[in-house]
């Protein structure tokens, strides 16, 4: 270490990364990170990740990070230093021109689901009272949308339903289906292996192989793309087999003659084969999990990433149900959130059709509520999703954009669209701490703070609002000329004409508690004298927070049975893109890499693009493991390296999208899901060609 004890000062806050939410100590000497330590949260108990520990201070130093304003000069087309004056003034007067030539609709935002809750309210505000829409949406809409809107429809709340602890520890059978905790989440990884260690039973169904397949008592390598039809097969034998809870699916629920209609039709020996799976050993799999008495679902983007992601969530919703495995200790259906935030940009109504608190934009009262405590007639309609706002950029219905914090020429569907709608727009500004590859489109580049430089919360995965604290300030350096990014909100909205009073951090929370009736006895303070913090809906001063979800009742009163049918993928092999393609992330790097792609430990360890294939494709082919070959779709084409091996199945390959060279997301389909409009990143059809020889 390079520092002795008394020289530094550590400043507890969470991790910046996944939303495990994992308490973490910053060490700071001189103003500087210079160290990491795991502390003792309720989701991590001391333990940190790669990720947390080594890619959690350095980007924070980066000299890669944007110190002052930059707008794009038109005749050379390139950035050039601004003032904050000269930026904010041309951001505010060019929205608010196209809003006067072109209508309200013509402007979106996106709000960045790795900044704090505080921040991305302000975003919405912003949208909702200056641009005078309902265009504001976030990066959920790529990854968790399906499970927001799908468990908002059975259950009545889009979230999960269990703490990590109460799910990973004592429990009688855990049914992980498309999450691979270990390199997404992998402190609840670390939590899961261990629980299977002491003899929790672990059922999988995924078609990878993943390292926690070695502990597995059942592995189900179903084809990508009919979580549906496996979900419909288990609960054809759960009904088959007098599995089911009576009582509950009685009292607690509705919709359970027409499921039991549907399901009957998926007979062991047909989801077998359609999902390629053993017949088997998917009925072993329905008595496991349904004679279990503690048994959570623990799910992840192999369940949402697809055109049927809402249906796909719904299914898991209807497993639990069926069994009675919802309201109690260990059991639950339960999403685990991708970004350190993506739960609170969703809860903070970052949504097209949600204020703060999942309160709807089409409900007059509600309204009438926000137009009062803002003090502007608000839009009653829903907004655009942010899927559809590229299309709608290329018809020229959306003219100005908003950004900030995120990086969709890297991390959304069919990267040649993004970029024509990025083109296409008349206006586009991005706040940001690094020129992202989005960045080369922006008009004007406005520099924000990371999360060691403010104040704040993350609310993470498991609805645990938590604190985020200042550690250094990097305005003390003299080529730093950035600003909070609330207060470049806070800018913005006057110049457009709205009166928005400075705020700190906490006094945004008490307007958000004011407005929002799940936070309404959440404040900073009382976070930081609650040592395992709040999980929402926490409804007033003395409430201690909700743990576990659906306790007695469902959000939406009775939990609803709904009537899942499978669908197969829009876009499947053929003749001339005969492999299956998913993509997905790896332990050592975080979606972008804005963050850890500026940790070098992390670079050396995994620092370019592959895609892994069956051993046997590779072998037919004469494919070597670590060869360069061309991977291309319908939609474009990419040269990357082949790692050759069983963790695919034949005809089936794996990408991770982190790196720029050889994105899958050149590759990848924007087939959406028509209820939340979640592209299908599981599954696409591509070609693989040996580049020479
Ligand atoms: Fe950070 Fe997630 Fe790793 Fe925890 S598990 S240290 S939150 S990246």
């Amino acid at each position: 270490k390079q520092y002795r004890p008394w020289e530094v000062r550590r400043v507890r806050t969470t991790c910046p990364h996944c939303a495990t939410g994992c308490q973490m100590d910053l060490i700071v000497k001189d103003n500087r990170i210079v160290d990491v330590e795991g502390a003792d949260g309720p989701s991590n108990h001391g333990l940190l990740c790669v990720k947390g520990r080594s890619g959690s201070f350095d980007f924070v130093h980066s000299p890669d990070r944007l110190r002052y304003p930059l707008i794009r000069n038109r005749e050379t087309g390139q950035l050039e230093r601004a003032t904050w004056d000269e930026a904010l003034d041309l951001v505010a007067s060019r929205f608010m021109e196209i809003k006067k030539k072109y209508g309200t609709g013509s402007l979106a935002g996106f709000a960045c689901s790795r900044s704090p809750n505080e921040d991305i309210y302000m975003v919405q505000k912003m949208v909702r009272t200056c641009f005078g829409n309902n265009n504001v949406d976030n990066c959920a809409r790529v990854c968790h949308s399906a499970s927001v809107s799908g468990l908002a429809t059975t259950l009545g709340s889009g979230a999960m339903t269990n703490p990590i602890g109460d799910i990973t520890h004592d429990v009688d059978c855990i049914l992980l289906v498309g999450s691979n905790p270990e390199e997404a989440h992998p402190v609840v990884g670390m939590q899961i292996r261990e629980a299977v260690q002491h003899g929790t039973k672990l059922i999988i169904v995924d078609p990878r192989k993943l390292g926690l397949s070695q502990y597995a008592d059942i592995h189900l390598r179903i084809r990508p793309g009919t979580n549906i039809m496996f979900a419909n097969g288990m609960m054809h034998v759960m009904i088959r087999e007098g599995l089911v809870d009576q009582e509950f699916i009685r009292e607690r629920t509705e919709g359970f003659e027409e499921l039991k209609k549907i399901v009957s039709d998926y007979t062991p020996e047909k989801v077998a084969e359609v999902c390629g799976i053993d017949k088997d050993k998917l009925i072993e799999a329905a008595r496991m999990y349904a004679s279990a008495k503690k048994a959570p679902i623990i799910y992840c983007l192999g369940v949402t990433e697809h055109s049927s992601g809402t249906e796909g969530v719904m299914a898991m919703s209807n497993m639990a149900m069926l069994c009675g495995k919802l309201g109690k200790p260990g059991c639950g259906v339960n999403p685990l959130r991708g970004q350190n935030n993506v739960q609170g940009a969703c809860d903070m109504g970052a949504m097209p059709d949600k204020y703060p608190g999942y309160q709807s934009v089409m409900d007059a009262a509600v309204r009438a509520k926000f137009e009062k405590a803002w003090g502007v007639p608000l839009n009653p309609d829903t907004g655009v999703f942010a899927t559809d706002v590229f299309g709608a950029a290329i018809r020229k219905e959306i003219r100005g954009l908003y950004i900030y914090g995120e990086d969709p020429v890297v991390t959304d569907a069919d990267t040649t669209h993004i970029i024509k709608a990025l083109k296409s727009l008349d206006f586009f500004v991005l706040q940001e701490l690094f020129l992202t590859e989005t960045a080369q489109y922006a008009d004007v580049i406005l520099p924000g703070m990371s999360y060691a430089e403010k104040e704040g919360t993350f609310t993470n995965t498991e609805r645990r609002v938590c604190r985020v604290r200042k550690a250094v300030d990097l305005t003390k350096d003299p080529s730093f000329d950035i600003r909070l990014d609330t207060d470049i909100i806070i800018d913005l909205m006057n110049r457009m004409g709205y009166p928005q009073k400075k705020m700190t951090s906490a006094q945004i929370m008490d307007e958000i508690a004011s407005v929002t009736p799940s936070f309404a006895g959440i404040s900073h303070q009382r976070l930081d004298e609650t040592p395992d913090f709040l999980q929402w809906p926490c409804t007033g001063r003395d409430h201690p927070g909700t743990p576990i979800m659906h306790v007695g009742k469902f959000s939406r009163g009775l939990g609803w049975l709904y009537p899942t049918r499978y669908t197969p993928p829009a876009e499947t092999p053929d003749r001339d893109y005969p492999f299956c393609l998913m993509t997905g992330r790896i332990l050592y790097h975080y979606t972008t890499r804005a963050m850890t792609g500026r940790t070098p430990g992390l670079m050396e360890i995994e620092g370019s693009s592959f895609i892994e294939m069956n051993q046997k494709d590779a072998d037919r082919m004469g494919i070597a493991d670590g060869e360069k070959i061309r991977v291309s779709s319908r939609r474009g084409s990419i040269t990357t390296s082949a790692r050759v091996g069983t963790r695919v199945n034949e005809g089936e390959t794996w990408m991770p999208f982190h790196f720029p060279d050889g994105n899958a997301n050149w590759l990848t389909n924007a087939a959406l899901d028509p209820k939340c409009r979640i592209p299908e990143y599981k599954v696409c059809a591509v070609r693989i060609e040996k580049i020479s020889g």
